[in-house]
């Protein structure tokens, strides 16, 4: 077992560390308890990020809905199913569906149908995450049987007033809050997030984010830094943006929340490569164990920019896969290959409910 529940005052000085040996310390000792509770085995969700039209405004995303610089994309079904099978060939086990929101009855209809074929073509091999959004939850129900099982929804800071400093008055935080309830209610392993180094954002709130996450018995966890995109309202904060601060913070914020939460899946995202080449490696061997190789087809990838310096936006699945097998193996770390790798934290909660 992991040691007692860190107290409020221990997180904020986790968040804290900035000297090396502080933080090789605090990353050693979340490593630990990543290896005791979820194993050693780096689980793959290759991601399809299959359109970009959103009908919402985060003042922080680069995909919102008033750019009218981003040039918008939805990827047909079939071009979905090529990528999926991409995924299925190369023993991901697992993909995730993100795409900016849309609430439609075609968009709703769509998705339920291609969940459904992915199931079909894999002969129900594939897991599938959805990250979709705000939906009702008729929508998610509907999506969850047609077969998806998990879904990912950052509450994006937890700290109410800095949420509405961050997104347009009708973006209701108590909407987000009851999605969460309602996926975890029907039945999804339930991932939410933040993001980490928002402008105004503390080291308080990080901390008060992960007793959020603990609070909510939350199953999977995927947080990444903030990086600003350069059309965006929120970029007008460019002069304060320091890489090498975010990227700390987000390393810190894996550690902590891996020593609080001890058996959630917790994902080493893109935006920590984003301001380091080895920036996954490190959210790893910070306590991470969620990997998602980008699956999406190369011609889209310059569409879907959330934030500035996406990495790999010229490489394709293949180099992908093969450059991350590369990386993983190069730190001493194995792939649990054709394995839905789901959140130990899942099951253990669903025996307690029983
Ligand atoms: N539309 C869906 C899913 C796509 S956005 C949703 O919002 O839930 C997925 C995540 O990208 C968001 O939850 C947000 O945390 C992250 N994101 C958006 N803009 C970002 C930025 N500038 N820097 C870092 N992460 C960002
Ligand atoms: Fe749309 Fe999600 Fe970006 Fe908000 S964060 S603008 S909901 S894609």
């Amino acid at each position: 077992m992991g040691t007692s529940a860190p107290s409020r005052q221990n997180l904020i000085q986790m968040l804290a560390a900035e000297g090396t040996d502080a933080r090789r310390e605090l990353y050693q000792q979340a490593y630990r308890i990543k290896l005791e509770q979820v194993g050693k085995l780096v689980y793959f969700r290759g991601i399809i990020e299959f359109s970009n039209i959103c009908t919402k405004n985060c003042y922080y995303c680069g995909i919102r809905r008033e750019n009218t610089t981003t040039k918008r994309f939805s990827m047909s079904a079939d071009e979905i199913l090529e990528c999926a099978k991409l995924a299925h060939d190369y023993n991901y086990g697992s993909i995730v569906l993100q795409a900016g929101e849309r609430n439609d009855p075609e968009f709703v209809d769509f998705v339920e149908t291609i969940v459904r074929d992915i199931k079909t073509m894999s002969d129900g091999g594939l897991g599938i995450t959805l990250s979709l959004g705000e939906q009702s939850s008729e929508t998610y129900q509907r999506w969850f049987e047609s077969g998806a099982h998990r879904y990912l929804i950052r509450i994006e800071t937890s700290n109410r007033g800095l949420y509405s400093s961050l997104h347009p008055e009708d973006h209701d935080f108590d909407r987000r809050l009851s999605c969460i309830r309602e996926l975890r209610d029907i039945g999804y392993q339930v991932g939410t997030g933040v993001m980490v180094g928002l402008p105004g954002q503390t080291i308080e709130d990080l901390a008060d984010d992960i007793l959020f996450f603990k609070k909510i018995d939350a199953d999977m966890i995927g947080m990444g830094p903030y990086i600003i995109h350069h059309d965006t309202p929120l970029a007008v904060n460019a002069s304060d943006f320091d890489p090498a601060r975010q990227l700390r913070l987000g390393l810190n914020m894996i550690a902590a929340t891996r020593i609080a939460l001890e058996d959630v899946n917790i994902a080493a995202t893109t935006a920590l490569q984003a301001l380091d080449p080895k920036g996954r490696e490190l959210g790893l061997q910070a306590g991470a164990n969620i990997i998602m190789p980008n699956i999406t087809h190369t011609r889209y990838r310059s569409s879907y920019q959330l934030y500035d310096n996406k990495p790999c936006l010229d490489e394709n699945a293949g180099l992908c896969r093969a450059c991350l097998s590369h990386r993983i193996t190069g730190i001493g770390e194995e792939i649990g290959y054709n394995q839905w790798g789901d959140s130990p934290h899942f099951f253990k909660r669903n025996q307690l409910d029983k």
